[in-house]
């Protein structure tokens, strides 16, 4: 069991985060931008970045070889979806994409789109952790929050219309 503090400040104790946010349970901030039979997207808003998505699996599975036919469908349609609105609302060019298998949660594709700023950590895939953790502690502003909302809501409205 984890304990999982809520933005709203309530603790709630949860066997997989992944499942809290793909059953419902948890509403991630941001709320959720996409969710279709096998597949959930929303913004990990604790790495304030604009149009980062995860893309998690609404069934408790860790390796890709577990996918079923219908769920690898959903999963390269979905993703391919989500990179397009990425593109045609955001004016993203480049997407970074991670998944690891030996994680606490359950099955998820990280999209972490490329801008400008991040080259100051380097060019490649190893500037991703630095990425992540400036975003984290340093783009918590105000002024931040409301692009990655606003970024959030408009490819929300893009994916579900
Ligand atoms: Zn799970």
């Amino acid at each position: 069991m984890r304990e999982i503090t809520l933005s709203n400040g309530k603790t709630i104790k949860v066997e997989c985060l992944s499942c809290a946010l793909t059953s419902g349970l948890i509403e991630p901030d941001g709320g959720v931008v996409i969710e279709i039979d096998h597949f959930h997207a929303h913004q990990d808003v604790a790495y304030p970045i604009k149009g980062l998505i995860i893309l998690a699996s609404k069934r408790h599975i860790k390796c890709f070889d577990e996918l079923t036919e219908a769920e690898k469908m959903d999963y390269i349609n979905l993703l391919t979806k989500i990179r397009k609105a990425q593109r045609e609302v955001l004016g993203i060019e480049n997407v970074y994409y991670f998944y690891n298998e030996d994680t606490t949660h359950h099955f998820h594709t990280w999209m972490v789109p490329r801008y400008e700023w991040m080259y100051q950590f380097g060019r490649s895939v190893e500037s991703v952790r630095p990425v992540l953790l400036h975003a984290r502690n340093n783009m918590n502003s105000g002024e931040n929050i409301k692009e990655v909302m606003n970024a959030i809501n408009a490819l929300g409205k893009e994916l579900n219309k």
